[in-house]
């Protein structure tokens, strides 16, 4: 190819031989076996073969529009070709070359035509007379292009014999798949007799091939991160028995329930192993994740350890430890540290000191002058917000301690098993007693005005609102109007009463001080950025309009909606939508249509596909290529069982000499070597092997 293709293909992150063989087709054509031109029908797409005859180029009044025509001439006839802006097709004029042409055929005035088929010469055909391979545009390399550069890289090597296996022989055997070079060369170059339908689906021996690796080596580096913090011993120890259950008994407000019971238990049981726990503790909104983290941490400073509590957000970290402080502040010195907190200094010399027994607070945790006498177990709270990076710095704050991450955005299994897979996984799948489903109602912004009605009478009513409105981030400037608009409409249909705002940029003791004042009801409505999204508990607060709404993810608009609807009073929840692309209906669909956060996680990731995994990126693993998930869910499991497997035949020498290879060099781009096609690193082809 030439220097600009290169650059664009470069462009579109694809750099070498091997990232071409790793750009798969979305899906295949069948353009299978020719038709005669006299069976041509109007309205299907057919490949043709014969004399190209009559080309001429035809002036249009517009410049930018070139037409050329002519006609596909075989045994049976001749049918009318029409080709927009290729000029240069005139030059294929020779009389006795026989073409492939494939393409739509259209009525036109005179009968039909065929129209901006593609044309080649019969024998070099990559575009007809075959299973077309239709492959995702890389960046401004459209389809076609790229169904010509790979044809040409196919020609050149051979895949089945040159592309090193990553998959042990004995595991392609158990599940009688082919090896990774065969199942490339089948994906880009089916077979005459291949079967479409089962290519579409996903459904070939290749596509398997492709899932199954992927998921295998995600899986062995996850077993393996596992491994390794299980190979060195817990630091310190805990006695877990009935005098701490006792302890533990007395301190929540109200009965837990049979999940919360349930969770605490699993993490009791951690706590008496021989390594350090790490276990993630996901719960849908409201689901009483709070508690939980406390009766941990009070094990924790029972048993003479100290206790970190990390929250995203100051607001949240506040709220947090007026909670912590009610339920353990009684037996336990507890801070707060937050980047505004005053006094900083002296407490940070309570936690060094051993003084002060438990932190709650936001990143200011991780700075570098917090030091811990001894601390024992970190807690994360919406962990999602958090890098591991960071998780990683606050348990360097102690010698291994526990850790304890938390979400409210919950995790699909599938997803659990995958970005979260050095996690143990403990779930929340049950509400505390009393709450009313959120009614929700999806609304398109020409009936705005209703809304706003009905929401004036709700808090003259004596109810109190959430406006959301979105805030659109770009190059580092805040657009603001969306806010402020929101704002304006939202105090002047509520004329009289007082309203709030708050949102990122407000300095914290404004923002805070609205919070209260609606938290205390003073203020009846509260014009927001998704600051309010995560953790805020205001049960009182009934209703919430969202602005916008198709702007916003589905689980942001799912943590938004559990914003109301926490207490006895019933909530509800309207989304006010502007035009809808269709990904954005469908978001909006499902919002409405279920309340159950796993659903619409599980549903989420359906949406969005496999490229666009939550926090995998953050997790700093790499993307899924050909498997989806949920879809994939059974190779998922044979992958993981399949990587235990082997590690467990790995010696501990091995084990403490890996550094997360797997893990980086699956996501890198290849760099230039002596074969092209040699993997980034050997370790991703031989690490796989053990
Ligand atoms: P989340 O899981 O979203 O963090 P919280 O821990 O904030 O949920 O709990 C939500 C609300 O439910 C809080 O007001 C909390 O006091 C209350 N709550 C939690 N567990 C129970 C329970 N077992 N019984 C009654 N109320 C509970
Ligand atoms: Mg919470």
């Amino acid at each position: 190819m030439g220097p600009a293709r290169a650059r664009d293909l470069a462009h579109a992150g694809l750099h070498t031989v091997r990232d071409l063989i790793f750009h798969l087709p979305l899906r295949y054509e069948d353009r299978r076996g020719t038709l005669p031109v006299a069976a041509a029908a109007a309205g299907v797409s057919a490949t043709f073969r014969g004399r190209l005859v009559g080309l001429r180029r035809i002036r249009t009044r517009r410049r930018s529009l070139s037409l050329v025509r002519g006609f596909v001439e075989d045994a049976s006839g001749r049918l009318p070709v029409v080709w927009f802006n290729r000029p240069y097709l005139t030059d294929r004029t020779d009389r006795s070359d026989q073409f492939v042409l494939h393409g739509p055929v259209r009525p036109a005035k005179s009968g039909l035509e065929l129209v901006n088929p593609s044309c080649e010469r019969a024998g070099e055909a990559v575009h007809g007379d075959r299973i077309a391979p239709v492959y995702p545009a890389a960046g401004k390399v459209g389809p076609a292009a790229l169904r010509r550069i790979l044809d040409g890289v196919l020609r050149q090597v051979d895949l089945p014999r040159e592309v090193p296996e990553t998959v042990p022989a004995e595991l392609l055997q158990r599940y009688d798949l082919p090896s990774l070079g065969e199942a490339l060369e089948a994906l880009h170059h089916p077979g005459a007799d291949a079967d479409v339908e089962a290519l579409n689906e996903r459904r070939t021996p290749a596509h398997q091939r492709l899932i199954y690796g992927e998921l295998l080596e995600l899986q062995v580096a996850l077993a393996l991160l596992r491994l390794r913090e299980e190979a060195e011993p817990r630091t310190r120890r805990y006695r877990t028995g009935p005098r701490l259950r006792k302890l533990l008994a007395e301190i929540p407000p109200f009965p837990l329930t049979g999940a919360q019971e349930r969770v605490m238990q699993e993490i009791l049981a951690d706590l008496a192993r021989p390594h350090p726990m790490l276990r993630l503790l996901q719960g849908d909104v409201g689901s009483g994740k709070t508690i939980v983290a406390a009766l941990a941490l009070a094990a924790a400073l029972e048993n003479g350890h100290q206790g970190a509590f990390m929250a995203p957000t100051e607001l949240l970290a506040e709220q947090h430890h007026a909670s912590l402080a009610r339920l353990l502040g009684d037996r336990w010195r507890t801070v707060l540290l937050t980047g505004s907190a005053a006094d900083a200094g002296r407490r940070r010399a309570e936690l060094a000191s051993g003084e002060a027994r438990l932190a709650v607070g936001t990143h200011a945790l991780i700075q570098q002058t917090v030091e811990f006498q001894d601390l024992g177990l970190v807690v994360i709270d919406e962990q999602h917000r958090f890098g591991v990076a960071q998780r990683e710095l606050l348990r360097r704050k102690g010698d291994r301690p526990d850790l304890l991450v938390m979400t409210a955005t919950p995790i699909p299994r599938s997803l659990a098993m995958t970005a979260y897979g050095d996690l143990a996984v403990s779930t929340l799948d049950e509400l505390p007693p009393g709450r009313t489903p959120v009614r929700t109602e999806v609304v398109p912004a020409r009936r705005r005005g209703e809304v706003y009605r009905r929401l004036r009478a709700a808090i003259e009513a004596g109810e109190r609102a959430y406006v959301v409105a979105p805030l659109i981030e770009e190059s580092g400037k805040i657009d603001a109007a969306s806010l402020a608009e929101v704002e304006a409409r939202v105090r002047e249909v509520l004329t009289g009463f007082p309203v709030g705002t708050v949102h990122g940029r407000l300095p914290f003791p404004e923002r805070e001080r609205a919070l209260r004042a609606f938290a205390a009801g003073e203020i009846r409505a509260l014009v927001a950025t998704t600051v309010i999204e995560v953790g805020l508990d205001v049960p009182s607060a009934t209703w919430m309009v969202i602005e916008s709404a198709e702007r916003f993810g589905l689980a942001q608009l799912h943590q938004l909606r559990g914003r109301v609807g926490r207490g006895a009073a019933p909530g509800l929840c309207v989304a006010i939508h502007g035009k809808l692309s269709d990904t954005a209906r469908r978001r909006l669909e499902i919002f409405a249509a279920t309340t159950d956060g796993f659903e619409i996680a599980e549903r989420d990731l359906g949406v969005r596909g496999p490229g666009d995994l939550l926090g995998t990126r953050q997790a700093g693993l790499p993307s899924l290529k050909a498997a989806r998930l949920p879809a994939d869910w059974g190779w998922l499991v044979r992958a993981r069982d399949d990587a235990r497997e082997m590690l467990g035949r790995l010696d501990a020498a091995a084990l403490t000499s890996w550094r997360g290879g797997p893990l980086r060099s699956a996501s890198a781009p290849s760099s230039a070597r002596s074969s092209p096609l040699r993997s980034p690193s050997p370790r991703s082809g031989e690490g796989a092997r053990g």
